[in-house]
Order: C-alpha cells, then structure tokens, then sequence
C-alpha cells in the first residue's frame, strides 16, 4: 500500500504541476489566484520528502510505513501550502493516517472527507473541495460493500469527483474566499473542487497501473 501511495503522490504532484494555470485562473476568478501555485509548493515537497526518505530499519509492516507516510504528506502540506487549502489538505491526510492506523484502509476517504468538514466547518453543497472528496468517499464505499476490486474502487471515487468538481459550477460559495462574492461566486467552478478530482484521477490512475 505505502508503495502504492509513494507512486500516486509523485503522479499527482506532476498532474499538479502541470494544472497549475488552469486551478490559479479558477481561483482567480472566485477567489485570490493563488490555488495553482499554493498546490504546487505543497506538491513539490511531498516529492522532495519522499526522495529524502529512508527505509526504516528494522523493517517495519506496509501498515506502519502507511501511517507513517500519510502523515508525512500531511504534515508537509500543512507547513508549505500557504492558504485554507494548505491545512485542509493536511487535515485529509492526517486523519487518512489515523484511519489507516486504526481500521482497515476502505475508510480512509470517509476520514479524510470528514476532517476537512470539521476544519472547514464546511459541508458538501457549499461550493469547496468537500464536493468533490464527499461523494468520491460515498462512492468508493459503495464499490468496497458491493465487492469491487482495488481498481474500481479508485475508478468510481475518480468519477465522483470530477462529476463532484463540475457539479459546483452553478454552486453559490458559502464557505472560504469564494464566499465574499456572494451570487458572483456563481458560475464557476471551485478550485479546491477541481485540485481534488485531479488528486483522485491520479490515483485511480495508480492503482489501474
Ligand atoms: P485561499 O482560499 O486561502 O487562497 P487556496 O486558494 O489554496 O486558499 O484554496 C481555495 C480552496 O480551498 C477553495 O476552492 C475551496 O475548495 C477550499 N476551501 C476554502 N475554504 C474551505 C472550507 N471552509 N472548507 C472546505 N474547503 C474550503
Ligand atoms: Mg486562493
């Protein structure tokens, strides 16, 4: 799994990288432009963490070395990412790490989902990355209970989420910057919506791989 999660992250940071302009030019219309390259930043040090990394030794379980990992990214976003999305993001994957260390990893997504929630004191339908996590975290559960393999999984979160990231677009922003626009916010889609589709493409693009 950590092996997995090592790959994901360097494919997403490159997708990341890549998408920059178009997540800045989302931002900058419903909030400070800042979203690309805030990304970005985070991105390039979880690469530069996981190049610096050593493996543990004694060795230690794919449980552990998950954990560990998760919460390495999490931190790493926490303290480079510089705006809301930056402990966001963070707060995901620190309780994707709790998760992984307390329950069997199908949950992970409900956690990380639920984290932003309580961060943000934001819920799905107000126009923010939890509309995107939200129903990608619903809808892998629904492919784990009805049996699906490691890569349908993936693949129904990925299409959640981006049909989650579309599904902003009319979405009046309640919550973060897009809120000071008021109606304005209307008729774009969010950034964070938008980031989190890209982070699961490329996951699902990982575990089909
Ligand atoms: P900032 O808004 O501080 O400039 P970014 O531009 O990096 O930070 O990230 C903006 C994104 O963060 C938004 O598009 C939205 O998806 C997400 N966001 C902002 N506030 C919240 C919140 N309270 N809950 C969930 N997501 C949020
Ligand atoms: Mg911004």
């Amino acid at each position: 799994m950590h092996e997995i999660l090592d790959t994901w992250l360097r494919t997403a940071a490159g997708r990341i990288h890549d998408a920059a302009p178009r997540l800045t030019e989302l931002d900058q219309a419903i909030g400070d432009g800042d979203h690309g390259t805030n990304m970005d930043r985070g991105f390039k040090a979880i690469v530069a963490a996981l190049d610096g990394r050593t493996a543990p030794d004694p060795p230690v379980s794919d449980q552990a070395a998950t954990t560990e990992l998760l919460r390495v990214v999490g931190r790493t976003l926490i303290s480079t990412v510089g705006g809301a999305s930056g402990p966001l993001y963070g707060t995901a994957f620190l309780r994707a790490s709790a998760a992984v260390a307390g329950m069997p990893e199908p949950a992970t997504g409900a956690a990380a989902a639920t984290g932003v929630g309580a961060l943000g004191k934001s819920t799905a339908g107000e126009k923010t990355m939890l509309d995107a996590l939200v129903p990608a975290a619903t809808a892998a559960r629904a492919a784990l209970d009805g049996g699906a393999d490691a890569a349908t999984v993936a693949g129904a979160a990925r299409d959640a989420a981006q049909t989650g990231a579309e599904a902003t677009i009319p979405l009046l922003a309640t919550k973060g910057r897009a809120s000071y626009l008021g109606e304005r916010s209307i008729g774009h889609q969010d950034p964070g919506a938008t980031s989190a589709a890209l982070l699961l493409a490329a996951l699902a693009d990982t575990v089909v791989g």
